[in-house]
């Protein structure tokens, strides 16, 4: 078999097995940056996720034509120097659009109802009576829930939040999504009307030069001070800095995140001596059903792709015209 596969992150048994019977797998740590770029250089395939691929990387690597990013997010890609190469990149939407959903509903959840800050008390034994006032949360129900980027997960949120709890949704996009329109209630208004409407606001964009710190001191301004944070994009679509800032002095309740301007989050970062603050560390789709679906569908997306049968989950669909 001539075919040579680079899997860089570990993958599930099964997975892996049906990659075998189709090429040569090498599995690498991509921490030896050395010995995965000297990898690359003789593949024909790589499969991964997490880390960040630049053109030095794969300079020399002439027989790569396919990455499969086990992501639906391909911001730790150079696409159009991958195109400019001749290389497909694939990705996993779908698989993971409802177990996200499910994680930024947590985020919500447990932001406005201090679940973690209250478990956490509870643990400390600090419940020596019943409870008054100041262990008090606020309503999710029947608030307004602003989603910045409706689109899968977006969709998947404003279901939850619309026809679970009765939410009103609001949402920017730069193109309408009528399913979400029709079925949802969902209204789509200028980014600076849903920031001073919305209880809960909510980012579910991927991350590109134009989403980068879409949310800095001036949009958090903008929203209420009784308003919630919600991030399960990536961690750079928020200004972190100016979120910490409007955490501390007021100008929002509080903030849900699980996505961070650097992840893995530092010990010393102010967000994590925040009680009005739940980090997460980036779970978004991690549920054993989801990641391996996302494994298998990237899997798939690979063999496809070398096989050229592939037409769907390519991020750079303009290769299909070669
Ligand atoms: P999607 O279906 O492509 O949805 C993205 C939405 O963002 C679209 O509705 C798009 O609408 C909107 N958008 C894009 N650029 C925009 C801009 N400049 N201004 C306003 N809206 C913009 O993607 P998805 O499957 O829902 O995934 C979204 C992102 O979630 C991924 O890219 C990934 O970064 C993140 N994610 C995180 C986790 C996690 O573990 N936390 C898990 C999965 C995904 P228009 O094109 O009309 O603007």
């Amino acid at each position: 078999m001539n075919r040579k596969i680079v899997a860089y992150k570990a993958l599930p048994a099964d997975v892996e097995a049906y990659l075998r019977e189709h090429a040569e797998v090498r599995n690498v740590d991509p921490k030896d940056k050395a010995a995965f770029t000297a990898a690359l250089k003789d593949a024909d395939g790589a499969i991964g996720a997490s880390v960040k691929i630049t053109p030095d990387m794969i300079e020399g690597a002439t027989k790569l034509k396919v990455f499969s990013t086990i992501s639906v997010g391909f911001d730790q890609f150079d696409v159009d120097d991958l195109t400019r190469r001749g290389i497909i990149l694939t990705h996993t939407p779908d698989v993971l659009t409802e177990s996200t959903a499910d994680t930024v509903f947590a985020l919500i959840l447990a932001s406005a109802r201090r679940v973690v800050e209250l478990a956490e008390w509870v643990r400390q034994g600090n419940w020596k009576a019943s409870i008054g006032e100041a262990c008090f949360g606020v309503d999710v129900q029947g608030k307004t829930l602003g989603i910045i980027g409706l689109g899968r997960i977006g969709g998947a949120v404003a279901r939850r939040a619309a026809l679970g709890f009765r939410m009103n949704v609001l949402y920017t996009n730069r193109t309408a999504n009528e399913q979400a329109e029709n079925e949802y209630g969902a209204k789509r208004v200028e980014l600076d009307e849903l920031l001073e409407k919305s209880d809960f606001v909510c980012l579910q964009v991927p991350l590109t030069p134009e989403t980068r710190g879409m949310i800095g001191a001036d949009e958090l301004r903008k929203m209420k001070c009784s308003a919630i944070l919600i991030n399960a994009s990536r961690g750079p679509t928020v200004d972190e800095t100016a979120l910490v800032e409007a955490l501390q002095n007021g100008t929002v309740r509080g903030a849900g995140l699980d996505v961070f301007e650097q992840e893995p989050l530092p010990a010393s970062s102010p967000l994590l001596a925040m009680k009005n603050v739940v980090a997460l560390p980036h779970i978004g789709s991690a549920t054993h059903e989801t990641r391996h679906a996302m494994a298998r569908n990237a899997a798939e997306n690979l063999i496809g792709a070398l096989e050229g049968t592939l037409t769907e989950n390519i991020v750079n669909r303009d290769m299909l015209a070669r």
